[in-house]
Order: C-alpha cells, then sequence, then structure tokens
C-alpha cells in the first residue's frame, strides 16, 4: 500500500509519464469519474494483470452531462478516492480542472455515429460526444500501454472501442466485466449513493429481472420479452424506464428477431428516486 501521486495537469502528467517509458514501465489506464467503488478496483486489478503502473483519472466531464442531469450534484469524495486508490496501488491520480482539459473550449469533438445514437444516447443527447471526446483527451494525454473501460456501461465500451479503431488511435482497449453486490447482484455505481432503503428494494430487482429476459429469450420471442421486461421493472418499482432492448451484441442495432443469433445483449435503463441505473446482460442463445 503506498499513497499515490495526486497530478493535476497535463505538464505533471507528461512528465511522469514519460519517466516511466524511459524506465521501460508499462502504464495501465483507467478514466473515472470518481466516488470510487469496487467496481473502479476491478479495472485498477486488471491494469496490474499487465502493467506496471496503474494510472486512474477522477475528471466530473461536464460535457457529456445533458442541462437537467446531476453534474452538480455529482457525489465526490477526494479523500475516501485516494485511500481506496492507496490499498490498490495505484501510483497516481489524474485529477485536471475543467480549464486544464478545455483551456479553448469544447469546440473539437469526436462523434461515433450508429452504435452511439440508441439506448442512452437517445435518452441522453450528446452524451456520448461528451464521453469520446474526453476519453480521446485523456488516452492522448497518458498515452497508456492498455486503457480499463467497464461493461457495466456496455455502450460506452462498444462507442470507445469502435472510436480507436476507426480512428486508428491503436490503444489497447480492455473491456472489464460488471462488479456486482455478491448478494443482491446489483451492479456497483457511484450513483448507488443516491439511493433510499426503499429505492434499494427495487434497484436490486433490476438485476433479477436482465436474468429472466435472458432466460426468456430461448422460449419467447423479443417483443414479448421486452414488453414483460419493461412490466416487471414498473411493478418493481422502477418510475421511469427510459429504455429496455434486446440488441445485437456489436452493433447494438435494436433486434426485434433474434432468430439466427448466438448472443444478444440486453441493456436497460430505469430510475428510482433520485437514481437512473444501467446494467446489461448477454443471453446466449445457441
Ligand atoms: P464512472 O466513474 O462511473 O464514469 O466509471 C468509470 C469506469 O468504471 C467506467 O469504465 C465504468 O464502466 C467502470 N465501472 C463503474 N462501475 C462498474 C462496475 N460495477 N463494474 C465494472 N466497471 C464499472
Amino acid at each position: 500500500m503506498s499513497t499515490p501521486i495526486i497530478l493535476h495537469t497535463k505538464q505533471e502528467l507528461q512528465k511522469y509519464t514519460q519517466k516511466c517509458r524511459d524506465e521501460g514501465q508499462k502504464i495501465a489506464f483507467v478514466p473515472t469519474m470518481g466516488f470510487l467503488h469496487d467496481g473502479h478496483m476491478s479495472l485498477v486489478r486488471s491494469g496490474h494483470e499487465s502493467a506496471d503502473v496503474v494510472i486512474v483519472s477522477i475528471f466530473v466531464n461536464p460535457t457529456q452531462f445533458g442541462p437537467n442531469e446531476d453534474l452538480d450534484a455529482y457525489p465526490s469524495d477526494m479523500e475516501s478516492d485516494i485511500k481506496i486508490c492507496a490499498e490498490n496501488n495505484v501510483a497516481v491520480i489524474y485529477n485536471p480542472s475543467p480549464k486544464e482539459m478545455y483551456p479553448t473550449g469544447n469546440n473539437t469533438t469526436v462523434n461515433v455515429a450508429g452504435v452511439s445514437d440508441g439506448l442512452c444516447g437517445a435518452a441522453r443527447p450528446g452524451h456520448f460526444e461528451g464521453v469520446a471526446t474526453v476519453v480521446t483527451k485523456l488516452l492522448m494525454q497518458v498515452r497508456p500501454d492498455a486503457a480499463l473501460f467497464g461493461l457495466k456501461d456496455y455502450q460506452q465500451f462498444k462507442v470507445l472501442d469502435r472510436m480507436n479503431k476507426e480512428l486508428d488511435l491503436g490503444f489497447n482497449i480492455i473491456g472489464v466485466p460488471i462488479a456486482r453486490e455478491t448478494d443482491t447482484g446489483l451492479a456497483l455505481s457511484s450513483r448507488n449513493t443516491y439511493l433510499t432503503e426503499e429505492d434499494r428494494k427495487t434497484a436490486v430487482q433490476f438485476n433479477k429481472i436482465l436474468k429472466s429476459a435472458a432466460s426468456d429469450l430461448k422460449t419467447k420471442d423479443a417483443a414479448t420479452v421486452k414488453q414483460d421486461g419493461i412490466n416487471a421493472l414498473k411493478n418493481a418499482g422502477f418510475v421511469t424506464v427510459d429504455y429496455f432492448e434486446i440488441c445485437d451484441t456489436e452493433t447494438l442495432k435494436y433486434l426485434e428477431d433474434t432468430a439466427g443469433k448466438s448472443a444478444v445483449q440486453i441493456l436497460a435503463a430505469a430510475k428510482v428516486g433520485r437514481a437512473r441505473l444501467i446494467d446489461n446482460i448477454r443471453a446466449d442463445l445457441a
């Protein structure tokens, strides 16, 4: 266990990463918005498998939040984040200010058409353009040997993986399985902190409903499974269901018919209390 170095500027970061490269050390990079939990640390642990040093960025990126979203209220606890990073041997926390990241504004952006359009992209216009742009900037600033992203944000992973390929960025982008509460199956999320005791009873049904949907797809058609999923989320107490879709695992196109598919991805977003939760599951059909 060692306390991470905290860097706030690109210049400090580049000095550090250059030293690593000079010494032949491999760098793994985990971009986050902070309020760290064990889901983030599963990415850090994967990073340690292939690299000598792990860098975690903590940056609540304003350009990926819509005007009525929780940017100002997004939870933060730097003291706890430093402690968790220390326990997981994170070498550096990169914590730039918005001014450091966007000194001349947000004029040049990255849009990954197609895979960004549905699901969270439809519910949160501009969100993935903000994510793709900030991740491109962070990747170019850190220039890691591996960058790790959670499959909890499955669409985000597909957007970034496609961006990396289609723009020939050449980074090693790794998707890490979803970390869940062992007893309830609830996907770990910084936004779980918004849940009241009552909301939690609803939230823990989310993964169970997705699991049932994945199993039902073996015997029922996609339209029925989708409608049953939406009804089940509402009956469990979710106030709004942003989407519940059965999708192609790569393009994320919505499927009305799963014939000929060996696997599909079921993705959903729903609100309970103040929290908007997302989760997803792979359904193997073969
Ligand atoms: P965030 O701080 O929410 O932007 O998340 C930063 C990174 O951690 C993203 O790549 C997320 O997909 C990943 N992440 C967050 N929660 C989990 C989880 N429960 N399991 C796996 N990865 C996660």
